[in-house]
C-alpha cells in the first residue's frame, strides 16, 4: 500500500540512546534537558527566536489567539487544514474569510483590507503546502489597520523566504511536529515570536500561566511538550535536510513524468526556497479527479484531497461563497511523496494519472 505520507522512524537504538538519560534524571515532563537541547538545535538550525515547544500543533494557534485575537473577528483563509479555522472558532473569535490566489493558494492579501471591520482584531493566514503568504503587504496592511498577525506555518519546516526562516514572519508564527510532517516530534509544535513581552506571555500561557510554583501570570492551559516528544525530535532532526533533498529529487520525477496537459501544480512565491512538504496537482474539473482517485485506489494508492472541503463551508461557519477556494479544493490532490517512495512508484503513479486522463 502507498499512502500519501509515511512518518520518518529514526534507527530505534538512536531514540533509545537519547531517552535513556529520563531513566536517571527522572524528569519525563516539564522542560528537561531534552527540551532544552530541542529549543537550543531548532533555534541554531532554523535561524530563529527561542521556539517554545508545545504538546501539538494546534494549541500554538489557540494560544496565539487567546492573547491577540481577543474575541474579535480574525481575518482567514479558507483554503488549510481545519485546525486554523476550529481554533478560531474555539477561542470564540469569528472567522472572517477572504478568497484565496488561484496559483498560489494563499490568502489574496490584496482583499483582505474590504474584509476588515471594526471588530477585526488579526490576520490568521496559513502558509499552505509551505507557501509562503505575501508577508510583506500582509504586515503593512496590520499596521495600517492596527492588527495582529498570525501564521499558521505548520507546513513550513526549513522553508527560507528571502533567505530568512518563515518562522520569523508575523506577531506569532506556529508550526506543527505531527507524525505526518517533514520534521516530527510524534504530535508536537511550536510556536515563535520575536517581540519579548509576547513572548512572555506566550510562554506563561502554555503552562497554566505558572510563573514558579506560586505565582500566576495571566490565564493559561496546558500546552507543554514532554521530553519523550522532545527526544524524538532530536533523533529526527539531523535527518530532516536528508529527507528534504529526497523530496525535492522526488519532486523532480513527478514533474518529469506527469502529463501536464490536463493538470497543472501550484505556482511556488519567487524567493522561496521550499521545503517540498507537498504535492498538489490540481485536476480541470472534480470529476477527473475521482477518476484518478479510483484508478489509484484499485492499485493501492492512496492519495489525499489535501484540503477538501474549504472551510467557509464548515457546518458551524455562516457560509459566504468563497469562489476560487471551493473550486480550487474540489479538484486538489495531494501525491505521495515520503522517504521511502521508490522512483518506480512514483513512475507508476504518473502512468495511471497520464492514462486516466488521457481516455476520459
Ligand atoms: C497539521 C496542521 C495543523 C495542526 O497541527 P497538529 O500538530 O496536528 O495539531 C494546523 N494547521 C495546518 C495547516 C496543518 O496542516
Amino acid at each position: 500500500m502507498i499512502s500519501v505520507t509515511k512518518t520518518f522512524l529514526p534507527p530505534k537504538e538512536e531514540y533509545f540512546k537519547i531517552i535513556r538519560q529520563i531513566w536517571g534524571s527522572n524528569q519525563i515532563a516539564n522542560g528537561g534537558e531534552l527540551l532544552f537541547d530541542l529549543q537550543r538545535k531548532l533555534k541554531d538550525k532554523l535561524g530563529t527566536s527561542d521556539p517554545i515547544l508545545t504538546a501539538n500543533g494546534t494549541i500554538p494557534l489557540q494560544i496565539a489567539l487567546k492573547n491577540l485575537a481577543r474575541n474579535g473577528e480574525v481575518i482567514t483563509t479558507p483554503f488549510s487544514y481545519v485546525a486554523s479555522t476550529s481554533s478560531i472558532v474555539w477561542e470564540n473569535c469569528s472567522p472572517v474569510f477572504v478568497d484565496i490566489h488561484p496559483d498560489l493558494l494563499t490568502i489574496d492579501e490584496t482583499k483582505i483590507e474590504t474584509a476588515i471591520t471594526e471588530k477585526t482584531t488579526a490576520i490568521l493566514a496559513t502558509h499552505v503546502f509551505g507557501n509562503p503568504c505575501h508577508v510583506e503587504e500582509i504586515e503593512k496592511i496590520a499596521k495600517r489597520n492596527n492588527l495582529k498577525v498570525i501564521y499558521d506555518a505548520a507546513h513550513c519546516f526549513g522553508v527560507n523566504y528571502k533567505g530568512n526562516s518563515l518562522f520569523n514572519y508575523g506577531d506569532v508564527s506556529t508550526c506543527s511536529f505531527h507524525a505526518t510532517k517533514i520534521f516530527h516530534t510524534g504530535e508536537g509544535g511550536a510556536m515563535f515570536c520575536k517581540d519579548e513581552e509576547l513572548y512572555k506571555k506566550l510562554f506563561y500561557s502554555h503552562n497554566f500561566g505558572h510563573k514558579g510554583e506560586l505565582e500566576f501570570y495571566g490565564l493559561g492551559i496546558n500546552g507543554k511538550m514532554s521530553e519523550l516528544q522532545a527526544g524524538m525530535g532530536l533523533a529526527v532532526l539531523p535527518y530532516v535536510k536528508g529527507l528534504i533533498q529526497t523530496r525535492k529529487q522526488q519532486v523532480k520525477l513527478y514533474d518529469e513524468t506527469l502529463n501536464f496537459k490536463n493538470l497543472r501544480r501550484i505556482v511556488i512565491r519567487e524567493d522561496t526556497d521550499w521545503n517540498y512538504s507537498y504535492y498538489p496537482i490540481i485536476f480541470k474539473s472534480e470529476d477527473k479527479l475521482l477518476k484518478v482517485q479510483k484508478a489509484l485506489n484499485d492499485k493501492k494508492i492512496f492519495p489525499r484531497r489535501y484540503f477538501y472541503p474549504s472551510l467557509n463551508t464548515l457546518d458551524y461557519i455562516e457560509f459566504k461563497e468563497m469562489k476560487i477556494s471551493q473550486d480550487i479544493s474540489e479538484r486538489i490532490l495531494c501525491l505521495p511523496l515520503y522517504a521511502e517512495l521508490q522512483d518506480q512508484e512514483i513512475d507508476l503513479i504518473s502512468k495511471i494519472i497520464n492514462k486516466v486522463l488521457s481516455t476520459s
